[in-house]
């Protein structure tokens, strides 16, 4: 063959090859989104006028929501996945901590895993997500909290970031004496502190990037702790307590969902602010290895903490409104009514109820006989209580 015919045959290569990979981009994230995601369908479920009118006028907050994994924009209505804002929205919510996924071991479970193996990998290239993000966890960290600041850039200031108890005041302000408003105050979290990859100055770099809340562990353990669902059930290394400190002096709350046990209670000792756990449920309601025990859930609470209750069955057992409504009301019985609040883990990969379907729990909460003041409380109060006191000052 000549040289051109040779030029020829690689550049009809590169096309078909860029082509299959464009289609593949457009093809196959939705699909795999759609697979993990689930909806429970409670379309044909509506709220009671009494419900739907506390809705729209209570304050919500969810501390635990996962859609800037995926390869959606999240200002933009979706007919899949669990959350994005016009929905929520639509839903009455004023406040979203948006939490970053960046390692999760494949066979994933709540009883043990290793951190050898990672399907978020696959997952960013398939998405097309920066080279920069592929091999590292802080990039995937930082990546997100970007993909956040777009969304509010192009949001027409329907969504906006809260960082700090100034950012926090100005929007409560501007929502009460303007009802009709419904801008959603942003918070960006991480789920685990593996990001840091070891480096203690790369909690300043998240902090500087938005991030305003810190998981310990994921599904596996790291370089701060052991898993709730590791091998080593170990409590704090000297990196972990590092870590604690550096968290406290820049004012970030630290989340102790996934975190083992003996960790939680080390970290509820050694930090001098309350803890949340922002996506869980109760043991002594729901008695797998995804809860903490109600004695150390009790301790969080004792300490001025929250505990944000889930919406999948790992972690209430009976993932419908009604279930939803009696692990909030177990709660409620176990630490107090002013330690209880929602955190849904939408697009965690979980089979859950969507923010659609959402107000069908305060109907649930009504007809159980919760008192409205009660609602107001989990629903959305103890977390504007929590952030007006822990958030930075500015
Ligand atoms: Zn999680």
């Amino acid at each position: 063959m000549t040289q051109g015919k040779i030029t020829k045959i690689g550049l009809w290569t590169l096309v078909i090859l860029f082509v299959l990979y464009a289609a593949f981009r457009i093809i196959a994230p939705p699909m795999l989104e759609k697979s993990l995601n689930k909806r429970l369908d409670y379309s044909a479920q509506r709220p009671s006028a009494t419900a739907t009118t506390l809705q729209a006028d209570m304050t919500i907050m969810d501390w635990h929501t996962d859609s800037l994994l995926w390869d959606r924009n999240i200002n933009e209505r979706s007919d899949y996945g669990h959350a994005d804002i016009p929905r929520l929205q639509d839903a009455g919510f004023d406040l979203m901590m948006f939490t970053s996924v960046t390692k999760s071991p494949s066979g994933q479970n709540i009883e043990e895993n290793t951190g050898d193996s990672d399907n978020i990998t696959a997952l960013v290239v398939a998405q097309g997500w920066p080279i920069r993000t592929w091999g590292s966890l802080l990039e995937r960290a930082l990546y997100q909290a970007e993909k956040l600041d777009e969304a509010v850039a192009d949001s027409n200031g329907e969504l906006r970031w809260v960082r700090n108890k100034l950012e926090l005041t100005a929007l409560m302000a501007e929502r009460s004496a303007n009802p009709a408003r419904r801008t959603i105050g942003a918070l960006m979290g991480a789920e685990g502190a593996h990001p840091l990859e070891g480096d203690i100055g790369n909690i300043d770099r998240m902090f500087f990037a938005g991030y305003r809340m810190m998981g310990i562990t994921h599904f596996f353990d790291n370089e701060l702790a052991g898993s709730l669902h590791g091998v080593s059930n170990a409590g704090l290394t000297e990196f972990g307590r590092a870590a604690i400190k550096r968290f406290d002096q820049l004012e970030i709350i630290i989340d102790l969902a996934h975190v083992s046990e003996p960790a939680a209670r080390e970290i509820t000792a050694l930090s001098s602010r309350p803890q949340v756990v922002s996506h869980t449920g109760f043991k002594g309601h729901c008695n797998t290895d995804r809860n903490f025990t109600d004695d150390l859930m009790k301790a969080i609470a004792d300490k001025g903490g929250l505990i944000a209750v889930g919406f999948w069955e790992q972690a209430i057992c009976t993932p419908t409104p009604d279930g939803i409504a009696d692990a909030l009301i177990y709660g409620i019985g176990l630490v107090g009514e002013d330690h209880v609040v929602i955190g849904s883990d939408w697009d965690g990969s979980t089979t859950s109820l969507t923010a659609e379907d959402f107000p069908l729990v305060t109907e649930a909460l009504l007809v159980k006989g919760v008192p409205e003041a009660t609602i107001r409380k989990i629903m959305g109060g103890n977390s504007v209580n929590f952030l007006g006191r822990w958030l930075p000052v500015r």
